[in-house]
């Protein structure tokens, strides 16, 4: 541990080696203190941000079935919804009524399953919609899998698709769908889903064309602490790709921040098959105080309250996190299995002062807007 320090002080960069060894690390409170110092060089200012933000989940009509999810409905059945343009309208309304008045400062978080109904023109109407009216809202939407299948359904290529509903409105892309980057992993928990290959090929398309997108982990259903690392691994060298970009005056976007969380069982078809149990607050801990140390490259780690809950987010800030995320004020998809966690902008304010910073809200892109 202490040479591993060393080598980080002077702005080494850990090799996935390396990154075993944290992980293998027994005493958290070493984790937290060099993820700390890692973070406070990042960001030296005492600050902590959230964003105001709205989760809508535009469908939840998807064929793909995956083993760890229990949003989805397949096509067809009782409990399948499309949201109207109306009702989609009323939720962004609400969240401008919460204190969204700031161009561009309310983030919208649309993501939903793979609905077969649903072609580029559906999201080119409702995107271009959204934005004529609001102009309040940023449009951080879509998932990779979802790019992928709208491309596929619509016989366009993933740069067309990202550059039709960037035309609509689309500003920035969330990381969600990652799991975990491992093929042997996707194979048991998502296998008609995306190959990890996909995955960061749309990332990397979005970045290219100057877009911002985040990065996300879902740790905790069958992979191995390996599995994880290489996941970690592949976010970096991606980032890498991304920086290099900018810095040889290419431009484009990159990874704004990672997010990593546990899965959630309950009510999954992967539940009581899965060989580990439910992964605690420490392993939580532990996994944020890893990704803040190895991913040199990425500026911002986000909490993941809705499924660790508000104080491990908040003692999570001492491992490495610099943002509590998003008001969200729904969530639909980790609620569906089992225990979940909203909070109002009070709440998280007054969770940030109290550790100790001062609480700053962001827009999507990570500027500062109070
Ligand atoms: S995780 Fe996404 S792709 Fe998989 S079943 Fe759920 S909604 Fe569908």
């Amino acid at each position: 541990m202490k040479d591993i320090e060393d080598r980080v002080v002077e702005g080494e960069r850990l090799s996935v080696a390396d990154a075993v060894d944290l992980y293998n690390h027994p005493n958290l409170p070493d984790l937290s203190s060099l993820a700390d110092y890692v973070r406070t060089e990042k960001h030296p200012e005492k600050i902590v941000t959230y964003n105001l933000g709205r989760n809508i989940n535009y469908t939840n009509v998807c064929w793909v079935k995956c083993s760890f999810c229990n949003f989805y409905a397949p096509p067809g059945s009782p409990d399948s919804y499309t949201l109207s343009k109306e009702e989609i309208f009323r939720k962004i309304e609400e969240l401008i009524a919460a204190g969204g008045e700031v161009p561009e400062g309310c983030e919208l978080l649309m993501q939903g399953g793979l609905n077969p109904k649903l072609r580029i023109d559906y999201f080119e109407d409702l995107f271009a919609a959204i934005t004529e009216r609001y102009p309040q809202a940023y449009l951080h939407a879509l998932s990779a899998t979802e790019i992928l299948y709208i491309a596929h359904l619509s016989r366009l290529t993933v740069e067309e698709t990202l550059l039709r509903l960037r035309a609509a409105g689309l500003k920035s892309i969330p990381g969600a769908g990652a799991e975990i980057l491992s093929d042997a992993v996707r194979d048991q928990i998502a296998f008609r889903k995306d190959t990890t290959r996909e995955w960061l090929n749309v990332h990397q398309a979005a970045h290219r064309l100057g877009m911002n997108t985040t990065a996300t982990m879902m740790y905790g259903s069958v992979e191995t602490p390996e599995q994880r690392l290489e996941h970690l691994r592949l976010i970096r060298e991606t980032q890498d790709e991304a920086l290099t970009n900018q810095a040889t005056g290419q431009g484009g976007g990159k990874f704004t921040a990672f997010i990593a969380w546990s899965f959630q069982p309950d009510g999954t078809e992967l539940q009581g098959k899965v060989h580990q149990q439910k992964a605690t607050g420490a392993e939580y801990l532990r996994m944020v105080a890893l990704s803040r140390v190895f991913l040199d490259n990425i500026d911002n780690l986000q909490a993941s309250y809705v499924t660790q809950g508000a104080k491990i987010a908040q003692v999570a800030l001492k491992y490495g996190l610099n943002d509590f995320g998003s008001s969200m004020m729904e969530e639909n998809v980790v609620s569906a299995a089992g225990t979940y966690h909203l909070m109002s902008v009070s709440e998280i304010r007054r969770l940030i002062t109290e550790a100790g910073y001062q609480p700053r809200r962001r827009n999507t892109r990570y500027e500062l807007i109070d």
